[in-house]
């Protein structure tokens, strides 16, 4: 019933599942945010912290099928594929292959899309509750291209952004010195996106998310879930290696660690990781205006608050792996190309684990078996920048308001 007040348990206190406990607190519910490590320590730490609304083309576009090859044979390309990890992963690949066909990149792109509007406006209410209204910057930010042939190659992303009504502006090389100095003069071309920002310090921010939700009321408990007490209506309490925590509903937001969780409230889902790494220069001695973007190499590099991170690349290779520290380096040597004097000394590398479906749509919804079990995970590379509006959505269902969007794309059974 619309209004009524729920003990929820959320799981995981990452981007998605602190956004999602603070919207839930908002509403009046009775939350418990439980955390195995601390807030933001998994995928949310070390991201590229951009938030826009202009990330609407899927990872697997038509044609990626040729490049499964180079993608196991190239162990530091921006897309890699551990040999290792393939019989797990097949499953996997395969719907990943079949969500490329121009159909179905479409309707994704479409989906994709009406999750991004309201990005920004979603975050205002927990900037506010969290006293830091200007954590988030809006610069835009510009794809760059080295060669016209690479421009030319990524008319086609361009091409379904501008069919989403993207807004964007095509820079020649003078226009993209001007708008950012720092950068070396080696670009030919860029795409400038006004509709973009990013959080001056990703990690901060959900932090401060988090405390406001304990300083609101709201529970936070750290200790690993194990399972559930599953009753004749669903869910009655979620078992963790510290305590069980009684519940009317509970919401699974644990990243790429949800599969198994999932899986024991009735939704058997085709979550993976696409392993992604960083390194953070904390004092670069640059100063750029925005965040610049390569498609052809697969990172970012974001002006935080506490140095230049260049982030990205994917590698799927499972949860289990040590990281190959090799692919943060060849960050090190496109970035350190981009911006001339830059100080590489003291960056820190890191390897995150992207929570990704292989339609890069994340799954937002209830359990086919249980009505009040929510799922809210495999966002992908888009984490950061739909843990707002995400958070709202899921708040909406667990609240039975009429919800503001066709969650359908999204469904939880949906492969
Ligand atoms: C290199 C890189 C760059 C990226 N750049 C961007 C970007 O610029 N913009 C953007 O929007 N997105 C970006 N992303 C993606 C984004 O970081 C993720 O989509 C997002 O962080 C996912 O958030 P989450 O809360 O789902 O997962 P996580 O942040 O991983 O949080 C899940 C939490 O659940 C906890 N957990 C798991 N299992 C349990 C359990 N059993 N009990 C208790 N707790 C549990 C974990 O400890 C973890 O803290 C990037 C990712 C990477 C790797």
């Amino acid at each position: 019933m619309a209004g009524e007040k729920k003990k929820v348990v959320v799981i995981g206190a990452g981007a998605i599942g602190v956004c999602t406990a603070l919207y839930l607190l908002r509403d009046g519910h009775d939350v418990t945010l439980v955390e195995k490590d601390g807030p933001a320590e998994g995928a949310s730490f070390g991201n590229g912290s951009v938030i826009g609304e202009e990330s609407v083309v899927p990872v697997a576009m038509p044609g990626i099928f040729w490049r499964v090859p180079k993608m196991l044979l190239n162990p530091l390309g921006p897309l890699a594929v551990r040999w290792s990890y393939l019989p797990q992963l097949a499953p996997w690949l395969v719907e990943f292959l079949k969500a490329s066909s121009p159909a179905r990149v479409e309707e994704i792109s479409k989906a994709l899309a009406a999750l991004m509007a309201g990005t920004f406006e979603a975050y205002d209410p927990l900037l506010e509750m969290a006293g830091e209204p200007d954590m988030i910057r809006r610069t835009g930010w510009m794809g760059v291209y080295e060669t016209e042939k690479g421009f030319a190659n990524d008319s086609r992303y361009l091409d379904i952004q501008k069919r989403r009504g993207v807004e964007h502006e095509i820079l020649q090389a003078e226009e993209i010195r001007q708008l950012e100095p720092s950068l070396a003069p080696i670009f030919k071309r860029a795409v400038y996106y006004p509709k973009v920002g990013y959080s001056i310090n990703n990690y901060r921010m959900v932090r401060a998310f988090a405390e406001a939700f304990q300083r609101g009321g709201g529970r936070y408990l750290q200790a690993e879930v194990s399972g559930f007490d599953i009753g004749e209506a669903g869910p009655r309490a979620v078992r963790t290696d510290k305590e069980t925590v009684a519940c009317d509903a509970v919401v699974v937001a644990a990243g790429a660690w949800s599969k198994p969780l999932a899986e024991a409230l009735g939704a058997p889902v085709l979550l993976d990781t696409e392993r992604g790494y960083h390194m953070t220069y904390p004092t670069p001695g640059v100063a750029p205006r925005l965040p610049v973007y390569s498609t052809e190499r697969a990172f970012v590099a974001t002006p935080l608050e506490n140095g230049l991170r260049v982030a990205g690349t994917v590698e799927l290779g499972g949860l289990k792996a040590a990281p190959n520290w090799n692919r943060a380096k060849v960050l090190e040597s496109h970035v350190s190309r981009w911006y001339p004097g830059l100080n590489t000394e003291g960056g820190k590398p890191w390897m995150g684990f992207r929570p990704s479906m292989p339609d890069s749509l994340p799954v937002i919804g209830r359990s086919p078996r249980h009505a009040n079990a929510f799922l809210a995970f495999g966002h992908g590379h888009c984490g950061l920048m739909l843990a707002a509006r995400t958070g709202a959505l899921v708040a909406e269902m667990v609240s039975d308001k009429p919800m503001s969007l066709d969650m359908t794309p999204y469904r939880p059974d949906r492969f």
